[in-house]
């Protein structure tokens, strides 16, 4: 998608700290971490956020699971857990519209989104 900056990163047409890839997802380091462990793992077509996911592209969620389980497992911040964020439009506090997937960690979270 053109002037998408997620789609920009996936055909290397702007760097980004990349950890690990499949044929489907990415993952890279955000740019603005809120935790000592921040990265961000997406799908490599342009999905616009979690309302697109249907039943053409859930395949493609289950990539990025899986991904964010390889990742989690061997930067060991599998043993103190972590978090998932899909941020979705306006309220949820989307920025980028290209779905992507938080996994925060590294450290303990604190809770207070509203
Ligand atoms: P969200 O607010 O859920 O849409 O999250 C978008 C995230 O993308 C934010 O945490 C940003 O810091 C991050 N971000 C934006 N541009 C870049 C970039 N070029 N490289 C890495 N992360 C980025
Ligand atoms: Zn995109």
């Amino acid at each position: 998608m053109k002037n998408c900056i997620f789609c920009k990163i996936v055909c290397k047409e702007i760097k980004a700290d990349i950890v690990a890839e499949t044929n489907n997802s990415i993952a890279f380091k955000d740019i603005n971490p809120q935790a000592k462990f921040h990265i961000l793992i997406i799908p490599k077509i342009h999905i616009k956020s979690t309302v697109d996911i249907c039943q053409h592209n859930i395949h493609l969620l289950s990539d990025i699971i899986l991904l964010s389980n390889q990742i989690s497992k061997s930067t060991k911040i599998i043993s103190n857990g972590y978090r998932w964020v899909f941020n979705t439009g306006k309220d949820g506090g989307q920025t980028v519209d290209h779905l992507h997937m938080h996994l925060i960690g590294g450290q303990p979270l604190n809770w207070s989104p509203a």
